[in-house]
């Protein structure tokens, strides 16, 4: 196609206005049309990598396969377009700095003062042209983390208009406003998106189309309002009105003509309008099976916070469609379990998901949950912590070892069956500490995860600092509790069954990260399988 485009996607008036969605639906719509496509974050806070974020400060930390750990937002680039991202495609303040700071020391700027403009704009720049560049691709997507007005965004919106004098067409501003409405007045109000736009114009940016998030249908007469207050073409301002799914914005993108819109701008031909067959094909049989009586699945943690396990709920409710059934997921807080009130808290539900986590906070709930759902025989997927859960739980209950633990909740116990291992220390990256990234996992043949993969060789996402310890695997195996896969470069242990049961399966991985809207996970559609079944 020539040169690569870029596409900026920023937002203004309120945050959480979804421009992840927007951004992914644009690289839907273009994808669709046989471009190549990638888009990434710029998160303007001084954190290297969401890594040390608590969840409840910044939602769910996603992770790529090279191992970088990740805004959640990539999880909605991966599941949208069925891409994967790398660490290329989020970028922090924290980083570009460190980079800025890192050169300046090899003294690479050969003694020049250092300031934010041009050094930190450069970095940016450099970064934002990354992806094209290297990989070639025909549109790269950037959205711009935090609301236009911030002050940490300042830099990342100079970048955005040096590149945009740059590079003429072949770059572009998407930006997403909220169109209030007033129920006194009975209302809706665009002045909050005129002074956003202002904002927007006073760092030299004129935006070349308007998103605006909306909860009541926009007017013609509002959109030319908008228009003509803002100095963008009618056309290019386009409603994002509240959908029962975030998987139906693309479509209604398109009936707006937002990406031919964005075609033309950027000089491009605009072609059919593509089908988006498979794409309709998921909406109209998820939104069949959300009439379904819904199957209950308790999610058993300590975030009580719908972003905080995003990539497990999307790939339960991506698993839900594709097996005809609606998935209702119910938050179980683990520190209120008790071996007295579980009955009751797990009452009507046909699987159990015991999630990833950090920490002692919420653990001996997940082993009430855990025993229960053993001793009752009901389907249960145990992710990263979760699959540690369900061994400590076994040692204890079925081992007889009732000081069993992992060596991250107690330095001292002698059957910490989950520990630090010399074969993590051996594949663990240089200096990193923490298994990140695809790993290789050999599936025994006959086990529940080969059944569901209907492979023996998979790879999957990891984010954990301690294993299974081996030393304890025969003992387990002989009680009943089968290590059904292994890494097969150190030996360790990926994945444990129970056999015997209906759905008993923990994994040390991540199998949420690569579950996306075409190609749902697995082991996600197994276990809703047997929880349907039950
Ligand atoms: N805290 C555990 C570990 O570090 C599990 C991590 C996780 O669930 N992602 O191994």
């Amino acid at each position: 196609m020539g040169e690569t485009k870029y596409i900026f996607v920023t937002g203004g008036v309120a945050s959480s206005l979804g421009k992840g969605i927007i951004s992914s639906s644009i690289g839907k719509l273009l994808q669709a049309r046989g471009y190549s496509v990638t888009i990434q974050k710029f998160d303007p806070y001084i954190n290297i990598d969401p890594g040390t974020l608590n969840p409840y400060e910044h939602g769910e930390c996603y992770v790529t396969v090279d191992g970088h750990e990740a805004d959640l937002d990539l999880g909605h680039y991966e599941r949208f377009l069925g891409i994967e991202t790398t660490k290329a495609n989020n970028i922090t303040t924290g980083r570009i700095y460190k980079s800025v700071i890192d050169k300046e020391r090899r003294g690479d700027y050969l003694g020049k003062t250092i300031q934010i403009i041009p050094h930190i704009t450069d970095e940016i720049k450099r970064n934002v042209k990354l992806l094209g560049t290297k990989s070639k691709f025909d549109f790269v997507i950037t959205e711009i983390g935090g609301t236009v007005g911030d002050i940490e965004s300042l830099p990342y919106l100079e970048s955005i208009r040096q590149l945009k004098w740059e590079l003429g067409k072949d770059a572009l501003c998407v930006h997403l406003t909220y169109v209030p409405y007033l129920a006194a007045a009975g209302e809706l109000k665009t002045k909050p998106t005129q002074h956003s736009v202002k904002e927007l114009q006073s760092v030299g940016i004129q935006p070349d189309v308007l998103v605006l998030r909306t909860e009541h249908e926009l007017s013609a007469g509002l959109r030319k309002k908008v228009a003509l207050f803002c100095n963008v073409d009618e056309n290019a301002v386009v409603q994002s009105i509240d959908a029962s799914t975030i998987y139906e914005v693309p479509l209604l993108m398109q009936a707006q003509g937002l990406d031919e819109t964005i075609l033309k701008k950027m000089g491009l031909p605009v072609g059919e309008t593509p089908e988006l067959g498979p794409w309709r094909t998921f909406l109209e049989r998820r939104e069949k099976a959300e009439e379904t009586k819904p199957i209950h699945i308790a999610l058993v943690g300590k975030y009580d916070l719908q972003d905080a396990y995003k990539s497990i709920r999307e790939a339960l409710s991506q698993a839900g469609t594709y097996n005809d059934c609606k998935v209702q997921v119910d938050f179980v807080n683990s520190e209120d379990l008790t071996n007295e009130n579980i009955a009751q808290a797990l009452e009507g539900m046909a699987g159990v998901m015991i999630g990833p986590g950090f920490g002692q906070r919420g653990i001996e709930g997940k082993f009430v949950a855990l025993k229960y759902a053993r001793e009752n025989n009901i389907p249960t997927f145990g992710i990263c912590l979760g699959m540690q859960c369900m061994a400590i739980e076994f040692a204890r209950n079925v081992l007889g070892y009732e000081d069993a633990n992992s060596r991250e909740m107690n330095e001292k116990t002698p059957h910490n069956v989950i520990d630090i291992m010399e074969e993590q220390k051996a594949i663990t990256n240089m200096g990193g500490t923490m298994r990140l990234g695809a790993y290789e996992c050999t599936l025994e043949k006959g086990s529940k995860a080969y059944e569901a993969y209907g492979t023996e060789h998979i790879q999957e996402r990891h984010r954990h600092r301690y294993e299974f310890n081996n030393e304890f695997k025969e003992q387990y195996e002989a009680a009943g509790m089968k290590c059904t896969g292994i890494n097969p470069e150190s030996g360790l242990v990926e994945i444990v069954e129970i056999p015997a049961l209906k759905w008993f399966v923990g994994t040390q991985f991540h199998p949420e990260y690569s579950s996306t809207v075409l190609k749902p996970h697995p082991l996600f559609l197994s276990f809703i399988k047997a929880a349907i079944s039950q």
